[in-house]
């Protein structure tokens, strides 16, 4: 019976209870656990100046954590640099912003041979290896060069952007490489996995013989597509218990006889956080009988603030949230209530309930789990209404969400006052259609599906 070996950026700190842990790193755990497995990654920490010297390991059960630090350089040319200002922005389709520094290049590229030389020598003959995101795509062609024959796959959680986006990265070539050198490459939505197949086939380096299957000069490897859940079942407990929170309830007194429009988001220009508050404002100028009555409630926790362009952000967002409020707000009434905190799950899930709109409009979002976790957290006799942003990868399923183009900011607000007026049996219909779908694609489907497609392997053609 093989292993698991899971690779990503981050670990989660061994022996962390399942309230704390996101889902995927639940999901994760629990496919670590069920046949044994180690886990690898960065520790978060800084050797300074110092080579980070060997992994450390920490067993929890049937689980082994392997964790390495980096160095100040290697932190910023690899994730600060590379991955967080280079690749997140391209993937976003943000070449306005996006930097090129041959040193974060070199960076990104030699911490993936650093992380290669560190798990060669743990590894087992048998091991299934799943590589996470954008942080760690050579890792593969580093392993294979180290003779390393074990099944490799990669599952990538943002957005893949179409050839004349991607091509403006002057290391394309090698990073395409570098995603050929894995025996399945898993991508959110199919959009995603066409813009792979797009790149691979214009710039040579593979052409596409089905669906799912890419011939290279050096033999065939599988593309799939893999939309990651939530653990619904997990979040609709949560939100049923939230009502009874006294934190909660106290939040929920604030806000009573409002209708509560809410957004969640890390403070990343990706999740559209301007744009959103101009179209709310724009919605309480043309519904005047919503001023007074209509509030968003904006959860945004820092996020970061190493990278220039996070910190440029965050002045953004304050000022415009404070201009809106400024010129509409009266003594009782704040249109919009900005958050800077991140909220735990247990609260979380009770905002969402309270809320009688999921305003979800990310510019560009690989999948964007928020517009999940607020559908399953609705009451089914009287759910909210979730407005979607049609760039989020959760729009190739949330059929049942109002989808909007979050650059038109009209259509928003005229989706705003949309929502907030939907009829109960509209309301429920359209929820139930998304639950369902949500309780049959949890996060431990989505887990499960992708390690059989890296099990099995299959036949090309
Ligand atoms: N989140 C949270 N507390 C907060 C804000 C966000 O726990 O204050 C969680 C949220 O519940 C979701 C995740 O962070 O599970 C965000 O995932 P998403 O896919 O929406 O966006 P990402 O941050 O990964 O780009």
């Amino acid at each position: 019976m093989s292993r698991l070996v899971v690779v990503s950026n981050r670990v989660p700190a061994p022996g962390k209870g399942k309230a704390q842990a996101g889902g995927l790193a639940v999901a994760l755990q629990a496919a670590l656990a069920a046949k044994g497995g180690l886990w690898m990654g960065w520790s978060g920490a800084s050797s300074g100046a110092r080579d980070p010297g060997a992994m450390t390991f920490r067993e929890d059960g049937p689980i082994t954590y392997a964790l390495t630090d980096l160095s100040r350089k290697d932190i910023d040319e690899y994730y600060a640099g590379f991955a967080n200002s280079t690749l997140w922005p391209l993937c976003h389709y943000r070449l306005d912003i996006t930097d090129y520094a041959r040193k974060d290049m070199a960076g990104y590229f030699r911490v993936n041979r650093f992380f290669a030389r560190q798990l060669a020598p743990n590894l087992l003959l048998d091991d299934l290896i799943w590589i996470h995101d954008y942080h760690l795509i050579p890792l593969a062609a580093e392993l294979r060069q180290m003779g390393v024959k074990n099944r490799i796959g990669f599952f990538l959680h943002i957005p893949f952007p179409p050839p004349d986006v991607f091509f403006a990265l002057p290391v394309h070539a090698t990073i395409l490489a570098g995603l050929s050198a894995y025996d399945i490459v898993g991508f959110q939505t199919r959009y995603d996995a066409d813009n792979f197949c797009s790149c691979l086939e214009r710039e040579g380096i593979g052409r596409r013989v089905s669906d799912d299957w890419i011939k290279t000069s050096s033999g065939h490897f599988r593309v799939g597509v893999f939309p990651i859940g939530i653990d619904t079942a997990g979040f609709e407990r949560a939100a049923q218990d939230a009502e009874h929170n006294p934190a909660v309830r106290k939040i929920a007194r604030s806000l009573v006889d409002r209708d509560v429009v809410i957004g969640v988001d890390r403070l990343d220009y990706s999740k559209g956080i301007p744009q959103r508050f101009q179209a709310f404002d724009r919605f309480l100028r043309d519904n005047p009988a919503h001023k007074g009555r209509a509030t968003l409630l904006q959860v945004t926790p820092k996020s970061r603030s190493d990278v220039p362009h996070y910190l440029e952000m965050q002045r953004e967002v304050a000022e415009l949230a404070g201009r809106v409020n400024g010129e509409l707000a009266t003594l009782d009434w704040t249109p919009i209530r900005y958050v800077n905190s991140s909220i735990g799950h247990s609260i979380l899930a009770g905002l969402y309930r309270i809320a009688r709109v999921g305003l979800v409009t990310p510019m560009r979002d690989g999948m964007n789990l928020v517009a999940k976790e607020y559908v399953a957290a609705q009451r089914p006799v009287d759910p909210g209404v979730l407005v979607l942003s049609r760039f989020a990868g959760a729009a190739r399923e949330m059929d049942g969400a109002i989808l909007v183009n979050p650059y038109d900011t009209e259509a928003v607000s005229q989706a705003i006052a949309q929502a907030l007026t939907l009829p109960l049996e509209a309301r429920r219909e359209r929820h139930a259609a998304m639950l369902d779908h949500l309780r049959r694609h949890d996060i431990g489907a989505w887990c499960g599906a992708f390690l059989e497609a890296l099990r099995e392997g299959g036949q090309p053609g």
